[in-house]
């Protein structure tokens, strides 16, 4: 599991990213402090680090410059602060990127995932074989067989957030957050695809197009109420 630790002097808002991530299978560490910071950093060696830049004790940015003499692991900033020049020198001091405050979870999660993606996108973008299909990720492509598979941009967008965690349930509104990104330049799909029963059609497609027999798919799996996944 991929490890993240939270620095985030607030507390609500510390526990509110926190069950968020663990919700999607991350690993969570919270910090409350920048001094806790650097200890938990220290004996946990996070995968990745959301680090507030006002916090009590320690200034975010020092956090961060103390934290990169010894750590390579991707920063994401948070900043309540308007001015730019905090970002940059942040920026400067090492962070992979920002999120201002106040900020929409779907962005963080969407930012954390980009930041976690350039630092090793091989692990990141796995090639995932099923019994059926194979969806290369890396080369963005979709095997059956030898056969090359033709999707549309929004299908494989939507086929490559579930393979990014096969076997994990993929929620619909992070399904859909994927097929608005996709959607761009075609003003009728970008209309119609905040419907949740948009992403339900898609899924249909790919499901004739890779499924052996659509009406009960062996691979990609409704879960109920919740999402979809890929099962390998
Ligand atoms: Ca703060």
């Amino acid at each position: 599991m991929t490890r993240v630790l939270v620095v985030e002097d607030e507390p609500a808002l510390a526990r509110a990213l926190a069950i968020t991530l663990r919700a999607r299978r991350y690993e969570v560490e919270v910090a409350l402090t920048g001094a806790a910071a650097l200890d938990v950093a220290g004996r946990w060696n996070p995968d990745l680090v959301v680090l507030d830049l006002g916090l009590p004790d320690i200034d975010g940015v020092d956090v961060l410059r103390a934290l990169r003499a010894w750590s390579g692991a991707p920063v994401l900033v948070l900043s309540a602060r308007h001015d730019s020049s905090d970002k940059v020198e942040a920026l400067d001091a090492g962070a992979d990127d920002y999120v201002t405050k106040p900020f929409a979870v779907d962005e963080l999660l969407a930012r954390l995932r980009a930041a976690l993606r350039r630092r090793d996108p091989v692990a990141a973008d796995p090639v995932v074989t099923t019994a059926g299909f194979t969806v290369d990720l890396p080369r963005r492509l979709v095997l059956r067989g030898e056969e090359r598979v033709q999707l549309t941009p929004t299908e494989w967008s939507l086929l490559a957030e579930l393979a990014r965690s096969p076997g994990k349930v993929v929620e619909h509104r992070e399904l859909l957050a994927v097929l608005r990104g996709s959607a761009g330049g075609r003003p009728g799909e970008r209309a119609v695809d905040r419907e949740s029963h948009y992403v339900r059609v898609y899924v249909a497609q790919l499901r004739r197009k890779l499924e052996d027999d659509p009406a009960h798919p062996r691979h990609l799996l409704t879960e109920p109420g919740i999402g979809y996944r890929l099962e390998p």
